[in-house]
């Protein structure tokens, strides 16, 4: 099968990597990709937020089917255009894709579903945020209702801050502090049948310790050895399952990746938000322990045909990445340095594997910089202190002026 996928970051990559070892798939594409991503498929330029063109390459290349990594071509429709033009697609319409296009839309499915999540007001001017923020007291939890790249949720003690980030948007979304242990939890389905994955946990902050401001996210680790046995079954149940019962309900049915990003509190779990697409970091890790070929199962979800796709099967032992961000990342980070050890980190077992984020090549083949997040330094082994440990001989290897990375990823369990 001739499979394009639309994305250029590392979670692009993690999802190129496992397809480029479905042997069925024979010719790979990314769009627009990276320099990492191009080693492994043939890469085109494309604006991803454009359907028409996107479906227009998809069409040209003669692609058997798309798939869509990031959240903002799904929330723009680009998927809708795709199976316009009758290719297969796995990633969700324009409209099922508002579930993490809007926080209010996601928060009237949850209610409409009966799914636990946080209490919470939707505030559209400063007087109701003040009013919310007052009704539910510190820390405050200040959401943005549309979608802000991982920025548009404040955290904060201080009511001041609280107030300015409600002010600088137009629809807030004000809620309940939800205190707990967070856990990522992927789930692929066809609109019906619901198969959910293994659960993961990322790091937000930019600094160790959970200091500093929220990224897209720093470092990943799955499994969960502290997490309850029965955890992602209850999730099915009470969360996954009637969230995509609702949307086929409404008449928009959800097809793709559905991400839950949950808290686990002391009176249970809830959802702090709900994803269309694939976590970034977590599919790094996610992926590396998948032994079930990743093509067979994605298209099985994007043409209706999970419920007699066979149970999944997973590799042993654990998975961590370290993501190296450029220097001023989050707030403005530099690009065009050139990046070195890329290959001196990777493992000869292939236990130690560098998957690329914001880079590109020069006309002579160096690698240099490009965005914010630019390595995704991935490692399994036996248990997660054996892939942690990997993961950072490898990260040490690499060079990138100014670059940082968190420390402390998958240190405490
Ligand atoms: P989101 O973009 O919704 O994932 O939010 C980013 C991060 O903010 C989450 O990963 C949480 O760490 C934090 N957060 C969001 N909502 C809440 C909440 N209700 N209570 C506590 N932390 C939250």
């Amino acid at each position: 099968m001739k499979v394009l996928v639309i994305g250029g970051g590392a979670r692009e990559h993690a999802l190129c990597r496992a397809l480029s070892l479905d042997p069925d798939v024979t010719e790979l594409f990314c769009a627009p990709g990276n320099a990492g991503i191009a080693q492994i498929a043939r890469t085109h330029p494309v604006d991803p937020l454009d359907g028409t063109a996107v479906a227009d390459l998809a069409v040209a290349l003669g692609a058997e089917f798309v798939i869509v990594g990031p959240e903002a071509p799904l929330v723009a429709g680009v998927s809708d255009a795709v199976r316009g033009r009758g290719i297969p697609v796995f990633g969700p319409s324009g409209e099922a894709a508002r579930l993490e296009g809007s926080k209010a839309f996601a928060k009237d499915v949850m209610a409409a579903a009966g799914v636990p999540t946080a209490r919470s007001y939707l505030c559209t001017d400063a007087a109701e945020a003040a009013e919310a923020l007052d009704a539910f007291g510190a820390p405050y939890v200040v959401k943005d209702d549309g979608l802000a790249a991982g920025k548009g949720v404040v955290v904060t003690a201080d009511l001041q801050v609280a107030l300015d980030h409600a002010a600088s948007c137009d629809r807030v979304v004000i809620e309940e502090y939800l205190d707990g242990p967070e856990v990522s939890l992927f789930a692929v389905t066809d609109g019906v049948t619901v198969v959910p994955l293994q659960p993961a946990q990322d790091f937000k902050r930019a600094y160790d310790g959970d200091e500093g401001p929220n990224t897209g996210g720093m470092g990943a680790y799955s499994p969960l050895p502290w997490a309850d046995p029965k955890l992602v079954d209850e999730v099915l149940e009470t969360v996954l399952q009637p969230t995509v019962d609702e949307l086929r309900r409404r008449g928009t049915p959800f097809s793709g990746l559905l991400y839950a990003g949950l808290a686990i509190t002391a009176r249970g779990v809830r959802v702090i938000e709900f994803n269309a697409r694939f976590g970034d970091p977590e599919t790094q890790v996610v992926l590396a322990r998948l032994k079930t070929p990743l093509n067979g199962f994605l298209y099985a979800a994007a043409t209706g045909c999970l419920a007699d796709f066979p149970g999944l099967r997973w590799r042993e032992g654990a998975a961590v990445t370290v993501v190296i961000a450029a220097e001023g990342y989050p707030e403005s980070p530099r690009g065009g340095d050139p990046v070195t050890g890329l290959a001196e980190a990777e493992a000869e077992d292939g236990t130690a594997y560098v998957l690329h984020a914001g880079t590109r090549a020069d006309a002579d083949g160096t690698v240099l910089s490009a965005g914010g997040r630019v390595l995704s330094v991935t490692a399994t082994g036996k248990d997660i202190p054996q892939a942690r440990e990997r993961a950072y001989a490898a990260t040490a290897r690499i060079g990138l002026k100014g670059s940082h990375h968190r420390g402390d990823i998958a240190a405490k369990l």
